[in-house]
């Protein structure tokens, strides 16, 4: 058997390209237009995956409907390198500045799903945000506010959905603090769901944690 080569953004683009090609089916009787989506969706995955599979392409060109796409996707979950799970203990200690850390339900998170794990503490109004790259963990702290959320582009995810406003603390030099902050998808689930470039959600904690 082949090891585990798609990340779960991997997985989410392939996901959003097949998509694409079942929406062009249904909304168009030319057939020209469902080829030509096709080829676009073909093309994107060639230049976005890092590691194109000759079979996984073959499977996109030949997709014809939703239970076909659905049982195509479900495949690839023996090639996805799920998140690698963190305990309770592990969480503690990347944020461990935190003495009262309230933590996730981590029974309940399914590892094969998600980009980044992230929970929200209604109390502190605090958002944690962990990153997951080949066994090592990044932690992210902010604060988001409790208003109601609104509509906008998420940041991790760049889609278009109700987002709340994100804001990360850095020390600087000396007594220097400065804040960053940015619009992200108030449904982590959701969120983890359109994630399909994992560099652009590595670069938004980069950024905040510098
Ligand atoms: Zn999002």
């Amino acid at each position: 058997m082949t090891a585990p080569f798609l990340t779960v953004a991997d997985v989410r683009l392939i996901e959003q390209q097949v998509n694409k090609i079942l929406r062009a089916k249904l909304t168009s009787t030319d057939q020209k237009i469902v080829t030509a989506v096709r080829g676009l969706a073909i093309t994107e995955l060639k230049d976005r995956l890092t590691h194109v599979n000759e079979d996984i392409i073959k499977e996109v060109e030949i997709v014809e409907d939703s239970i076909g796409a659905e049982l195509f996707v479900q495949s690839l979950k023996s090639y996805t390198i799920p998140f690698k799970p963190v305990s309770d203990k592990g969480l503690q200690k990347l944020f461990k500045k935190d003495k009262k850390l309230k933590l996730p339900k981590l029974e309940t998170v399914d590892w094969q799903e998600i980009s980044y794990l992230s929970w929200l503490d209604k109390g502190t109004n605090r958002q944690y945000i962990v990153l997951e790259k080949e066994g090592e963990y990044t932690a992210l702290r902010g604060v988001v506010e409790a208003h109601t959320p609104i509509k906008g582009i998420c940041a991790i995810c760049n889609h278009h959905s109700a987002v709340h406003l994100f804001t990360a603390t850095v020390k600087g030099n000396g007594d220097n603090y400065t804040s960053y902050s940015n619009y992200i998808c108030e449904d982590v689930q959701l969120c983890n769901k359109n994630v399909s470039d994992y560099a652009k959600l590595e670069d938004f904690v980069a950024r905040n944690l510098v």
